[in-house]
């Protein structure tokens, strides 16, 4: 006998899991679906925890469900998964594995793996296929921009690594959103797939192991802890002045600097939270000690933690990397301002996985016939 218990109310992000997938099957609502199949809800909340928490990729192997449940999932075309692996690369060093992921209309995105020595586990997912944003340094934004991604299809690309280290009996540690796209340019996606990844009663990664990294949305911002709890938030910043920033990042002329600063200022004020500063080296560009002073002196009294970032080749190679050595002294420059600064050590450059360098190649013809 089923226990009350396990016909319990769905969670919210079930709801989101539940709702997203049963619409691609073709069912108006779960309800619908439910009436259809003749079940209660908790068939649905064991399909939920069977994706989402043993990682199941093939509906025949959800043994908690009936034979005639799952035969006939499969005839309607019922999919566990909304992306599949086109290319699997791994780097030389092995700790990282970047993942092309072609999505159910055809459109791609990319998906990083980075195991870091065994330490911990990372894992950068893309929230958009392409970038609208045109950051002058990335090849992302080269690119242009596809479309938005679904929470589901977000979600998915942690959960096809999660499967994958499962099967070496290991697991994701943390989640970065520092893929493809702008994750508050796609806010509700990206909020439901936050969902799903913390879920306790599903994939259970805590928020604090969730970083979602941005251009500068300001109003999004400035909603940021409302909408997604104790999840980080890190802030592309790249220049210390406007003029320099509007040069690199075109949506610096949409938010300057004083209000990016400012949206930063009132989530720290509110949270009492770090915020995570992204800064790429670019030699000659923002790399000299006057920009590291004009950087600390922006910086300076507040809480937050700067990641230099070693500049990774993009395909147009228009930027040239600064020099590890200075890096160290930019890096010291701020540390004698008392700002908490870490140089970044690049992983996967070797298979074009590393920060900046995912550019999903959307043009049928490179993969052949589709
Ligand atoms: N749109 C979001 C998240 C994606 S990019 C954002 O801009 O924050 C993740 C980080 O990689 C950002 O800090 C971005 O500026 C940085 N980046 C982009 N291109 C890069 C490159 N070629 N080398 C190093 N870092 C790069």
């Amino acid at each position: 006998m089923v226990s009350a218990a396990t016909d319990s109310a769905p969670t919210s992000a079930q709801s989101i899991w539940l709702e997203e997938k049963l619409r691609r099957a073709g069912f108006g609502d779960v309800d619908a679906f439910l009436r259809a199949y003749g079940v209660r809800t908790y068939r649905t909340n064991q399909l939920y925890r069977a994706v989402t928490r043993e990682l199941v990729d093939d509906v025949e192997a959800i043994s908690v469900l009936p034979h005639e449940i799952r035969q006939r999932l499969v005839e309607d075309g019922f999919e566990l998964e909304s992306l599949w692996p086109v290319v699997l690369q791994r780097s030389g060093d092995g700790q990282t594995t970047k993942g092309l992921f072609r999505l159910g209309d055809g459109a791609e995105v990319e998906a990083v793996l980075m195991e870091h020595y065994g330490e911990r586990t990372t894992v950068c997912i893309s929230s958009q296929a392409g970038c609208a944003y045109q950051c002058a340094f990335c090849a992302t934004g080269q690119g242009g921009f596809t479309r938005n991604l679904e929470a589901i299809e977000i979600f998915d690309q942690a959960r096809y690594f999660a499967r994958e280290l499962k099967s070496r009996g290991k697991k994701i540690t943390n989640i970065v959103f520092m893929g493809q796209g702008e994750p508050l340019a796609n806010a509700d996606a990206v909020m439901g797939a936050v969902a799903l990844l913390t879920d306790p009663h599903g994939f259970a990664l805590g928020h604090r192991h969730i970083t979602i990294s941005t251009v500068g949305l300001v109003p999004e911002i400035d909603r940021f802890a409302e909408r997604y709890g104790q999840v980080n938030l890190a802030i592309s910043l790249h220049a210390p002045t406007d003029v320099q920033r509007s040069v690199l990042m075109p949506v610096n002329r949409r938010y300057p600097l004083e209000a990016l600063i400012a949206a930063t200022d009132r989530y720290i004020a509110r949270t009492r939270r770090k915020v995570f500063i992204e800064y790429v080296m670019l030699a000659g560009v923002n790399d000299n000690e006057e920009t590291a002073r004009a950087l600390a002196a922006l910086l300076r009294g507040r809480l937050y933690h700067v990641n230099l970032i070693p500049y990774n080749q993009t395909p147009d190679a228009s930027f040239a990397g600064t020099a590890e050595g200075r890096i160290r002294s930019f890096q010291k420059i701020l540390e004698s301002h008392h700002i908490p600064t870490t140089v970044r050590v690049p992983m996967g450059r070797d298979i074009a996985a590393a920060c900046g360098q995912l550019q999903a190649e959307t043009q049928p013809k490179a993969h052949g016939s589709r």
